[in-house]
């Protein structure tokens, strides 16, 4: 037999790293709660021409795409907007508004495999529907800050900038829809240049491109001189001025509601998939050169998908690259819960200690039996080995008068106390 291995680009997760992925999963699942957001489970299968619909040149081409053995074109889904978009004009089209939804989940993208960047990789997505008010921007913006601090992250800072500024240049210069998405996905990528050659050669006029350039270098971390600045230069187009004073209240509006967000404003920033309309946000770490998360407005997207047109703003957490950040900053986890082991002292006290188990489990501690039945010193020292915090000793002498030996295996302390104050025993030490 060939030793198997996994797939190129797909991970196993073993136990620790499993356990960081479901931490990260479930503080995002409890701020959704939060926050108002309810869950919606979306299959991992769609039809290819709903995934393809809007999904930006780039996803499209490394989509996991087949035909199922009834012949229907599908894919892996490689994001979560295109499901959630697809209820919302379907099934939730006549709730009322505001909505507000959450998924989590593993996605598929077939990308070059290098650090950071995986075929299957998990996201929190967040998603508010039908408010065009700068406060659902900064709504987003504020849950994702909460994130990343809950998460214990520190320093990170959100690259943020508006797809109405340079929208607004090229489509007051006519350039068609296709020219500006293909040069918003090079911008994605900072290819400057080459964005400049695809709009000169889409016919654009020097003053559109002056100011294109002028847009692309239009950065900083003081948020309102960078605004002043980007106004400034795209005085002369009404949509892109509009888009900068929408930046600018949102902005404003976080600040004054009292969120600390580190910023860096980008006049040129673009983001790949092509339903973006408004703003748009990346948060990084100094660690990592890669996104953490992505998100923005996206107004245009649920009439692409059939329904009536609703605003939308959300935010896509990258679960996986958050506990890459995670990892660099706090180095090795520590053991998330204390566990406890029940050692009986021979083959006749198992029954106790699954009894015992039952009860402390019931108490919500983490317990492990003994069923290798070793000898209690061998069980003991596999315990230490292990970082067990607490073993819990079945013996005939102690049973008798409705007891157990306790042992602190930090302290390697031992005493014997009853069975019925023992959860107390433990969870106390814990507090
Ligand atoms: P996107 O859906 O492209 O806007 O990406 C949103 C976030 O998902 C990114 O900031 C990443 O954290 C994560 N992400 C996207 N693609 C990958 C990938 N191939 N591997 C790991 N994480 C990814």
């Amino acid at each position: 037999m060939p030793a198997f291995k996994t797939v190129r680009g797909m991970r196993d997760f073993l136990p620790r790293d499993a356990e960081r992925m479901r931490h990260v999963e479930q503080v995002s699942r409890e701020l959704a709660q939060l926050y108002g957001y309810e869950e919606v489970i979306t299959p991992v299968v769609e039809s290819y021409d709903l995934l393809a619909a809007k999904a930006g040149e780039e996803i499209r081409e490394r989509m996991y795409a087949f035909k199922d053995l009834g012949g229907r074109k599908v894919a892996l889904r490689p994001e979560f907007t295109a499901s959630v978009a697809r209820l919302m004009a379907t099934k939730l089209r006549n709730k009322p508004k505001p909505m507000r939804l959450f998924s989590v989940g593993s996605l598929y993208r077939y990308d070059e495999p290098q650090y950071g960047r995986f075929r299957e990789f998990w996201q929190a997505n967040y998603e508010l529907f039908g408010s065009d008010k700068p406060e659902a921007d900064a709504e987003i913006l504020m849950l994702t800050n909460d994130l990343l601090t809950r998460l214990g992250l520190r320093n990170y800072r959100f690259k943020i900038g508006h797809m109405g500024i340079l929208r607004g240049i090229m489509g007051q210069e006519g350039l068609g829809e296709e020219q500006q998405n293909r040069i918003m996905q090079l911008l994605d990528k900072k290819r400057w240049e080459e964005a400049l050659t695809v709009a000169r050669s889409a016919d654009a006029s020097q003053n559109c491109l002056t100011t294109l350039k002028k847009v692309f270098e239009t950065k900083g971390k003081d948020a309102f001189q960078v605004l002043k600045r980007a106004e400034e230069s795209v005085q002369e187009y009404e949509k892109s001025v509009a888009a900068v004073e929408n930046l600018r209240e949102i902005l404003e509006l976080t600040r004054e509601s009292g969120v600390k967000l580190e910023v860096m404003i980008e006049a040129g920033f673009a983001r790949g998939l092509e339903y973006y309309t408004g703003m748009v946000f990346e948060p990084y770490v100094p660690e990592i050169e890669m996104a953490l998360s992505g998100g923005g407005r996206y107004d245009k997207l649920i009439e692409l998908f059939g329904g009536e047109p609703i605003p939308a703003v959300g935010v896509a957490q990258g679960v996986d690259r958050i506990v890459l950040a995670m990892k660099k900053q706090r180095g090795p986890p520590k053991i998330a819960k204390e566990k406890v082991v029940v050692i009986p002292v021979d083959e006749e006290y198992v029954a106790k200690a699954m009894e015992l188990s039952s009860i402390l489990r019931n108490a919500e501690l983490s317990v492990e039996v003994e069923v290798m039945r070793r000898a209690v010193s061998k069980a003991l020292s596999d315990a230490d080995r292990r970082a067990v915090a607490y073993a819990v000793i079945v013996g005939p002498e102690e049973l008798k008068e409705g007891k157990v030996v306790l042992r602190d295996m930090k302290k390697r302390e031992q005493r014997v106390v009853e069975i019925k104050n023992l959860c107390e025993e433990i969870l106390g030490s814990f507090r």
